[in-house]
């Protein structure tokens, strides 16, 4: 069974809520990008409030600080113990400096998961969540950021051979089992 997984795919497609439920079952370490600056802010640290007002526009916070918080949870993790990673990376030099840090754990990705939508839907149901950055012309830009600067990260992997699509516009139910079949 494949432990060292990266989940990609548009804002809206459901990587969390699949990410979630994934890393529980298999007992994994998830780690969401996302989730980990969110709660910086609610903390109202340093990190926190450098991140706020760019994450409010729905664009990248810098790869530095995001690296950094991957490293730090990556580098305590034992080699077996798989890790399942949401919303990072986010662009190429992110990607480029993941795969640097795992040759050094000597952990590399086993798969990548792309899941995709449909804009229409994907609107729809970020709409439908009602988080801060979640207001329409918010999501078409972080839509607009998804496919200038993350999209490119389908081609770099699936050139590595790890890329596998996943349908997502099932029930939960249906594209966790479909998930499950990729992984086997
Ligand atoms: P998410 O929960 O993955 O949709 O992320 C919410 C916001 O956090 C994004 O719109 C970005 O502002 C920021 N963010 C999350 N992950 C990253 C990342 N890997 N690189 C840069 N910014 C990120």
């Amino acid at each position: 069974m494949k432990r060292r997984l990266l989940f990609l795919g548009p804002p809206g497609a459901g990587k969390g809520t699949q990410a979630q439920r994934l890393a529980a079952d298999r007992g994994l370490l998830h780690l969401s990008t996302g989730d980990l600056l969110r709660a910086e802010v609610a903390a109202g640290s340093d990190l926190g409030k450098q991140a706020e007002a760019v994450m409010a526009r729905g664009e990248l916070v810098s790869d530095a600080l995001v690296l950094a918080i991957v490293r730090s949870r990556l580098e305590g993790q034992p080699e077996d113990g798989g890790w399942l990673l949401d919303g990072f990376p986010r662009n190429l030099a992110q990607a480029e400096a993941l795969a640097e840090l795992l040759e050094d754990l000597g952990q590399p990705i086993e798969l990548v998961v792309l899941m995709e939508l449909e804009d229409g839907v994907l609107i729809q149901r970020l709409l439908s969540r009602g988080r801060t950055d979640d207001n329409e012309a918010v999501i078409r830009h972080r839509l607009e950021v998804y496919r200038e600067q993350t999209a490119p990260l389908i081609r770099y992997y699936r050139d590595r051979g790890l890329l596998a699509g996943v349908a997502a516009d099932g029930t939960m139910e249906e594209v966790a089992a479909n998930i499950a079949a990729m992984l086997a």
